[in-house]
Parts: structure tokens; C-alpha cells; sequence
């Protein structure tokens, strides 16, 4: 087991990179099964979400668009309940099929708000993928087709996801230590 230390923080390994793989590959070939034909637009929301987006991506093999955006709402180790505007959307999507791939659905706040947003600008359909879903902490109902993992309510970095802006760089996961 390994630990690394990030500002006042330690944190153990909880889930190796090629667990994580495995699941990403599972995910890219039920959205190659789901949504061959269909011509997805994928919406990846930044910064988290890079490491998965990047390695679900190289996975998919049916013709598709990424765009990437910008929606936060997180702050230290808890969720602050506030969430800020979607930026970097520049591409039409009425009539389109649209994926959001995030990093982690928490409270689920930051995903209603951002399927608000694109669900004004008339898709034909949008779902939902996710590397990762606290089942425990979700406050809204929410239909997320795609998920590569479920995790407890702990707070984790690595594969992309942050402590206070660190750690982002680690390839497997590491969740928090008391
Ligand atoms: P929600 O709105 O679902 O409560 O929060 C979603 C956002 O909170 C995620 O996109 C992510 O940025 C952040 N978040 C939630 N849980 C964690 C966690 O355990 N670790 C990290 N690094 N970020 C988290």
C-alpha cells in the first residue's frame, strides 16, 4: 500500500490504475454498443474529469466530437453548494446526442445544474458518464447511464482529481487518510 502526502494531508492508495482501466474499457464499449450511429458530441467538464476523458476517448471507436467546459463548485474537501456558470461551450448541440463525462458525482448539485444548462439548448438526448459516483451523498435524482466506479462518501485525489488543486497527476486513486 502506498501513501503520499499532499499539503496537511495523507493519502492511500485505494483504487490502481489498472482497476481503473478495466473500467473505463468497460464503459467505452457500452457507449460504442449504446450509441454507435448517433454521432455524440462528448461535453468533458474540466479540470477533473482530463485523465478519464483522455483515456475513455482513446477506447471509443464510433464517430464522435469533444468539447470541453468549465463548471466549479468545490472548494477544500466539502462541497460548498455553490456552483458557477458553464464556460467553453461554443458548439450547437439542438438535435445532437450529447455525453457529459465528469470526474465524480457527489452531491449530484453540480450535474443538475450543468443538465439545466445544455437542456435549454435543445439536445436530442443527454447522458450521463461518470468516472465516479458516492451513491451515499446524492441529494437530487439523477438518471447517470455510464459509470465506471461507485466509491463511499471519503474524499479522494489522483486520476485527475484534486486536493486543493494538487494531485491531480497521480495514475491511481487515493482516497484520504482520518
Ligand atoms: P457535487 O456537486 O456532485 O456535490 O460535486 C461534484 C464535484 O465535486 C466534482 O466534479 C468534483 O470536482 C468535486 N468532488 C466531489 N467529491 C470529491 C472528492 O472526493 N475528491 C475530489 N478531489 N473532488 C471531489
Amino acid at each position: 500500500m502506498d501513501t503520499i502526502q499532499i499539503k496537511d494531508k495523507r493519502f492511500t492508495t485505494f483504487i490502481p490504475e489498472e482497476k481503473i482501466l478495466t473500467e473505463v474499457a468497460r464503459v467505452a464499449d457500452e457507449i460504442n454498443r449504446d450509441l454507435s450511429g448517433s454521432d455524440p458530441l462528448f461535453v468533458s467538464v474540466l479540470n477533473g474529469s482530463f485523465m478519464f476523458t483522455a483515456d475513455l476517448m482513446k477506447r471509443l471507436d464510433i464517430p464522435c466530437e469533444i468539447s470541453f467546459v468549465k463548471l466549479a463548485s468545490y472548494e477544500g474537501t466539502s462541497t460548498t453548494g455553490r456552483v458557477k456558470e458553464l464556460v467553453g461551450l461554443n458548439d450547437d448541440i439542438s438535435g445532437r446526442t450529447v455525453v457529459i463525462v465528469e470526474d465524480i458525482v457527489d452531491t449530484g448539485l453540480t450535474m443538475q445544474r450543468l443538465l439545466e444548462t445544455l437542456r435549454a439548448k435543445n439536445p436530442k438526448d443527454i447522458r450521463i458518464a461518470t468516472l465516479l459516483v458516492k451513491p451515499d451523498k446524492l441529494q437530487v435524482d439523477l438518471k447517470i447511464d455510464y459509470v465506471a466506479m461507485n466509491i463511499p462518501n471519503d474524499f479522494i485525489v489522483g486520476y485527475g482529481l484534486d486536493y486543493d488543486g494538487y494531485g491531480r497527476n497521480f495514475r491511481d486513486i487515493y482516497i484520504v487518510e482520518d
